[in-house]
């Protein structure tokens, strides 16, 4: 029996391999205009007809090709962007794979134009189902240009299987968002169907980009956010919770500017938004990534729309608390935008990270409210640097010399008249506008801060009561007070088992001072029960439990210093404007927002 094993021609193996990259005509929009990109163009054109069934052109200004070069671009595995397995840890390019082209040409008419500066002559290619048609030398500008025709002529049944124009469509217009959103240095110009033309200029920010796609009604429904780790940085914006839409839309993901599909990315800027909006509606999100290509593999998917982080809880982490912080930022001065300001970093600064410690790396109880050794301390000493819209009421309230005065110590500026209102709320005049502080939320805020980091130092804080006392919990009561010892412990409770139903109670939190012992221990146990957020690991639970019990209690004091120092003490926790359950702590109404009452 003779051999049977044969190698396929290239034009049956590119065709193959096509089935993986060119699925529909948005697949070719895509790898075109990112290859115009990783060619330094600063403006792109691309033309669409019959939803790219019939026409895919793309034309850039780009740094073109040699002849050579043009020749063998569309051979497999054909690429200038890496040349060993090494450099697959350091792509920054959009494209590395080498077969983009390669596929294009099996399952189209192709012909290309390219010219590099320093050529007088471009080269024109044309290249039909593999097969080269014809090659000449012809005059044009420096730059590239791509055109696909009859996209799948020698595959009818991939033709077949196209969706209609207006799907087909869609995907492009998809592509064409990804990419426009990834660049907004880049200019644009998109003619589609003869019927649509996008024209974006190069835009000096990506808010300028984001409105040029979305339109102007985009702009006041954003807040910026802005994360600057040795880790990850982050920078983008997110939209306002009450914008939150019914469908899935404007929510885009870039990574080292590419666009990337993370469920759990997504999972996580959900969760953030979780308390400020209604079930199934869903934030708009333009966030963006800057992260170590060494740290990421996208290559685990042929289309490179997924990507897997090597630190991918501790990324979680960061996004959440960056998507919350600047929610709460933005209750606090509506207009702001980190392209005007930069003051308000948080200053998680990665920079004197100790060696890392990898249990935490792997911890899966990782939350962000739990103190990470690697993330330094925010710098709380004046907390009216880092919110300067409620605090430049000091500098208004203060003399003029006062103004630049650096000193770290914030001191109750004269006249700082707090009021209580309602019995609820503490309300102090800014320039910014009324501040109103929920009194309630706010000490749980403050109370979870204090007895979480109690729980993580030790000695525990703990007063020891005059007289030990003996207290009586029904039965699950107890099993529950059991299996919590140690933790009740950890936050500065002196507590032990006396058996059956009996507990001997020797001290309690610093703090937590109160009449009925009992009571607050069964308040910080129903709190315990009630809160099911997975993120928190048990102290913390126990933490915001006994926080609550104390706020619960609290009355406003009267005098308006202390009122001030509890505003102060707010200012100082991190994440002040929202309790770990996602309450939020305070508001400040402009005087916009009263005088529209009177309207
Ligand atoms: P990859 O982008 O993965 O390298 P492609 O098949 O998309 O693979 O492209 C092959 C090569 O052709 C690229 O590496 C690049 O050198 C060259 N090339 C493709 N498009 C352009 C363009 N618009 N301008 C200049 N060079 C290009
Ligand atoms: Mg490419």
């Amino acid at each position: 029996m003779p051999d049977i094993i044969k190698l396929l021609p290239d034009s049956v193996a590119n065709q193959i391999a096509a089935g993986e990259v060119v699925q529909r005509p948005a697949s070719v929009v895509k790898e075109l205009l990112e290859n115009a990109i990783d060619a330094g163009a600063t403006s792109i054109k691309l033309i669409i007809k019959d939803a790219g069934r019939t026409l895919i052109q793309v034309i850039d200004n780009g740094k073109g090709m040699s002849v050579t070069d043009a020749r063998l671009c569309f051979e497999r595995h054909a690429t200038s962007k890496i040349t060993d397995a090494k450099d697959l840890f350091a792509i920054r390019t959009m494209g590395f794979r080498g077969e983009a082209l390669a596929s294009i040409a099996a399952v189209a008419q192709v012909e290309l134009k390219s010219k590099r500066e320093e050529d007088e002559l471009g080269t024109c290619i044309d290249i039909e189902g593999s097969v080269l048609k014809d090659q000449s030398a012809c005059q044009m500008p420096t730059g590239t240009s791509f055109t696909v025709k009859n996209l799948f002529f020698n595959i009818p049944a991939r033709r077949n299987f196209l969706k209609t124009d207006h799907i087909e469509t869609s995907h492009i217009l998809e592509e064409i968002h990804h990419v426009a959103l990834a660049f907004p240095e880049i200019a644009f110009s998109f003619y589609i169907n003869d019927k649509e033309s996008i024209q974006l200029p190069v835009s000096s920010t990506l808010k300028q980009r984001i409105v040029n796609l979305f339109g102007k009604g985009i702009n006041d429904k954003l807040i910026p956010i802005e994360q600057d780790l040795e880790l990850v940085k982050i920078r983008g914006f997110i939209g306002k919770p009450e914008f939150a839409k019914k469908k899935r839309e404007e929510q885009y993901f870039f990574v080292n500017n590419r666009f990337i599909k993370h469920p759990y990315l997504h999972f996580t800027i959900m969760d953030a938004y979780k308390e400020l909006i209604t079930e199934k509606t869903y934030p708009a999100y333009f966030i963006y990534f800057d992260i170590n290509p060494a740290s990421i593999d996208i290559n685990i998917h042929p289309t490179k729309t997924e990507i897997t982080f090597q630190e991918e809880p501790m990324i979680r982490a960061v996004l959440r608390s960056t998507i919350k912080h600047a929610i709460g930022k933005s209750n606090l001065s509506p207009s702001l935008d980190f392209e005007r300001d930069q003051s308000f970093d948080i200053p998680l600064s990665y920079k004197d990270k100790p060696v890392v410690s990898p249990e935490i790396k792997y911890n899966p109880e990782f939350n962000p409210f739990k103190n990470d050794p690697r993330l330094p301390k925010k710098d709380t000493s004046n907390w009216e640097k880092l919110y300067p819209s409620t605090a430049d009421f000091k500098a208004v309230e203060q003399p003029a010399p006062a103004m630049s005065d650096s000193s770290d110590t914030i001191e109750p500026p004269e006249n700082s008249h707090c009021y209580s209102l309602l019995n609820t709320y503490i309300a102090r005049e800014t320039s910014a506008g009324l501040l109103m502080v929920h009194h309630e939320h706010a000490l749980t805020k403050i109370f979870f801060e204090r007895y979480k980091q109690q729980g993580e130092s030790s000695p525990k804080p703990c007063q020891q009561l005059m007289f030990p006392e003996t207290l009586e919990f029904s039965s699950s009561q107890t099993v529950l007070l059991q299996n919590m010892l140690e933790n009740f412990k950890s936050v500065g409770f002196d507590m032990d088992h006396f058996g059956g139903t009996t507990f001997i109670l020797r001290g309690i939190p610093v703090g937590t001072e109160q009449s009925d012992n009992r009571h607050l221990i069964e308040g910080v146990l129903h709190d315990f029960n009630q809160f099911s957020d997975e993120s928190f690991d048990k102290n913390n639970k126990l933490a915001l439990g006994l926080a609550k019990s104390i706020a619960r209690k609290k009355e406003i004091p009267s005098s308006s210093e202390a009122m001030y120092r509890i505003i102060q003490e707010l200012f100082n926790c991190s994440l002040p404007e929202i309790t770990p359950e996602g309450k939020r702590t305070f508001r400040i109404y402009t005087a916009d927002d009263f005088n529209k009452q009177f309207d």
